[in-house]
């Protein structure tokens, strides 16, 4: 029979350790939320190789008085929490008084601290739980904390941490929290000596959104503000057209505290529904501000997650006002009843197909100033001719400078250049009139479905989904042969990416070498992108490189290659197809009905979506009532 034993306090330690820091990203968080509770206006951090071997944090805060250094390591020593009614009060980051402890337990640290008000500081030491003396220390008011040699006395710990890329991209990630948390903070990062992250105090949340998602997001957001109440929901959120493949541009905090949580996540993404496609997650920086007591932050060992008192309060709050939001600009789903101002969705109506009136008054988002411009848009048969450029632009239309050993039958000749792209300069006769609806041709129908006749009746095709299923096929069977053909770029695209997707492209480099996609590091978080598939010629290289990257940084260890392989050629193929919305010229759609004969599976697209549906004869004369 085993006996129960009083576990040693080491063992205890790196228990407690085990909880808190799982990797160098968990430390750097402590220690920030440590100087954020410090009062820090400026926090400096520095790493080296992904924070595995040196994790620095400065800040210019509150400091420790040398009689407190030793207890700052013990376990539950903490000067946040005095009773445990203020445990359901919390208003600093920290309160457990763990964080010190558990990371002195596992790695090799230097706590170094001189209050503002004193002429000289003090540090001490604690190597894997041993302390050292506290002595004199000459530094500048506030604290630092080195902490080296992670996981040195874990071994089985420290097997498990990923790649420097990896470890810095979850770094990045906590600062991203960090700092769009807390405006007016001044952070910076250097790895291995080099500056990542500069956000100054000055720099308001659109600008740090920018800083870390780049302009283009910042460019596409709205300002919510749910008013004043004992629950308030403050932030941005960002237009549907800046949607994303993955959820992590949806940034949650409560009272300053970045959290997780499915449910609100769930509320935002209702609020944005028939905006977005399947598959598609919108992009949102949500603040909640809540009385302390009516937020638990004490029931996740990381403090990940919380718990609201009014759970449905919070999700209704921010359903709402992120919808009322999005109305504002006219952003309704277009086939649905319009929203009330608690904007809870109306009864669902779906596609009507059946023509009567709908049951509520139209308002607003039906026939918004936007809806009606683009109704008033020029009638398809005015552009045919003109329209096609994005189809050109994303190789649809071969060219002269196709690739000659391309497997398909000599090009149709290229319409005539035309006047600008701007839609006054469109002529407004067609210099193409449309071909006759017949077999080989088809009607395009709100610029986004072919409409053709076949012997069996009517079929009707995704152009979108086609064509990114013809790129896909293309591009697999060349790179599979070897024979992808690569255009080098005369002079190497810089392309600026957050840290911690620079990172994860320069760790998949070998399979977008593969893809035609060579990148290489221009130091910062620049990448080089210095060739790209001729196949995708004229969609912007840097573009169809974006649009690879969510994948890459969705899983938490590195697909397979073979896996990613797969997955980029779809996304890139996706990323160079023509889009619903795009107008085709009658040569284009020409071409992509006879790509479609050549294509292997012409009927789903890369994503297993149809790319047509056969409306039959037989189904025509029944609905008819012929039959
Ligand atoms: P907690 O943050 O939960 O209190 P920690 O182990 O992280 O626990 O820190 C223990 C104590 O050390 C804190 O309560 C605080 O008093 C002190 N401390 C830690 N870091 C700093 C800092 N950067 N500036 C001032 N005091 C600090
Ligand atoms: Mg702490």
């Amino acid at each position: 029979m085993p006996r129960i034993r009083q576990l040693p306090p080491q063992v205890v330690t790196k228990i407690a350790a085990g909880e808190v820091i799982e990797r160098p990203a968990s430390v750097v968080k402590e220690l920030l939320e440590n100087s954020v509770d410090a009062g820090a206006t400026r926090i400096d951090v520095e790493l080296e190789q992904g924070g595995t071997e040196l994790i620095r944090v400065a800040d210019d805060g509150c400091g420790i008085a040398a009689d407190d250094l030793p207890l700052a390591f013990a376990s539950h020593a903490t000067s946040k929490l005095e009773t445990a009614d203020d445990l359901f009060r919390v208003v600093t980051m920290g309160f457990r008084g763990e964080a010190l402890a558990a990371i002195g337990g596992v790695a090799k640290v230097l706590l170094q601290s001189r209050p503002p008000d004193q002429p000289t500081g003090a540090e001490l030491r604690c190597d894997g739980g041993e302390l050292s003396a506290v002595r004199p220390w000459g530094g500048s008011p506030g604290t630092r904390v080195e902490v080296r040699h992670l996981f040195f006395n874990v071994p089985a710990r420290k097997k498990f941490l990923k790649s420097v890329a990896t470890e810095l991209g979850h770094v990045c990630e906590t600062i991203t929290r960090l700092a769009l948390a807390n405006p007016g903070l001044h952070l910076t990062l250097k790895h291995n000596g080099k500056l990542v992250y500069e956000v100054p105090a000055s720099a308001a949340l659109p600008d740090r959104v920018a800083l870390f998602f780049g302009g283009e997001v910042r460019d596409k957001l709205y300002e919510i503000d749910s008013g004043p109440g004992p629950v308030r929901l403050t932030g941005l959120i960002a237009d549907p057209a800046c949607d994303r493949g993955n959820p992590k541009l949806q940034y949650l905090f409560v009272n300053g505290r970045w959290f997780r949580d499915r449910s609100l996540g769930h509320a935002l993404q209702e609020a944005y529904r028939g905006l977005l496609m399947t598959g598609r997650y919108a992009v949102g920086f949500l603040f909640l501000t809540v009385p302390p007591d009516s937020v638990d932050v004490n029931v996740h060992p990381t403090k990940a997650e919380v718990r609201f008192r009014e759970n449905s309060l919070v999700y209704s709050l921010v359903r709402a006002t992120v919808k009322a939001r999005l109305l504002r600009e006219n952003l309704v789903p277009k086939l649905q009843a319009p929203v009330d101002e608690t904007g809870d969705r109306g009864p669902e109506t779906g596609p009507t197909w059946d023509l009567r009136p709908p049951a509520r008054p139209v308002t607003a988002g039906l026939f918004s100033p936007r809806r009606e411009a683009a109704e008033r848009a020029v009638p398809p048969w005015a552009t045919a001719a003109v329209g096609g450029e994005p189809a050109r632009a994303a190789g649809l239309v071969p060219t002269v400078q196709a690739e000659p050993r391309d497997p398909e039958p000599a090009p149709p000749v290229e319409p005539p250049p035309t006047a600008g792209p701007s839609p006054a300069a469109r002529p407004a006769e067609p210099a193409f009139p449309l071909p006759p609806l017949s077999s080989g041709t088809a009607l395009q129908v709100h610029d986004a479905y072919l409409v053709l006749e076949t012997p069996d009746g009517m079929l009707v095709i995704d152009q979108h989904a086609l064509h990114e299923r013809i790129l896909y096929e293309q591009l697999r069977r060349r790179v599979r042969e070897g024979k992808l053909e690569v255009q080098r770029l005369l002079i190497p695209e810089p392309i600026d990416l957050p840290a911690e997707q620079a990172a994860a492209v320069l760790e998949a480099r070998d399979a977008l070498a593969e893809l035609g996609l060579e990148v290489s590091d221009f130091g910062g978080n620049t990448v080089l992108l210095s060739s790209y598939p001729t196949l995708l010629s004229r969609r912007p290289p840097h573009e169809v490189l974006r649009g690879v990257i969510d994948h890459l940084v969705t899983k938490d260890r590195p697909p397979a290659k073979e896996a990613l392989l797969d997955h980029l050629l779809a996304t890139m193929a996706c990323k160079a197809a023509v889009k619903a919305g795009d107008r085709l010229t009658p040569e284009e759609i020409a071409h992509l009905l006879h790509l479609r004969q050549l294509a292997e599976d012409s009927h789903h697209c890369p994503h297993g979506r149809p790319t047509s549906l056969l409306f039959s004869r037989q189904e025509l004369d029944r609905q008819f009532r012929r039959i």
